[in-house]
């Protein structure tokens, strides 16, 4: 996946494109933590 969008951050955990300051929606980790997100 190439990552040339501007305002994309990467996953620290597994290098995928993610939003910044969002969880990461492949591994759900964000700032070296696991989120677990209620979903509704
Ligand atoms: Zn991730």
């Amino acid at each position: 996946m190439k990552i040339n969008s501007p305002g994309l951050s990467v996953c620290s955990k597994c290098h995928e494109p993610k939003l910044p300051h969002r969880v990461c929606p492949n591994c759900n980790y964000y700032d070296g933590r696991e989120i677990v997100a209620s979903e509704a």
